[in-house]
């Protein structure tokens, strides 16, 4: 799936997907797609570890 942004350089729209900008051939600065694949795979990991917190605190406390 790709999303609409806009040019860093010329602020033309594009496609987050396009390796440079289809107005300006600037290089895409959206394009960072292992730094955001690490960061969303670190989030997940994080995001579980909360559940599992949450989920053993509520079988723990007092009803
Ligand atoms: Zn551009």
């Amino acid at each position: 799936m790709s999303q609409q942004v806009y040019c860093l350089y010329c602020g033309g729209k594009m496609e987050d997907g396009e390796a440079s900008c289809p107005h300006c051939q600037a290089p895409s600065h959206f394009q960072e797609r292992g730094f955001a694949e690490g960061g969303r795979l670190r989030f997940i990991l994080y995001f579980t570890l909360f559940a599992i917190a949450v989920l053993l605190v509520a079988l723990w406390l007092p009803r």
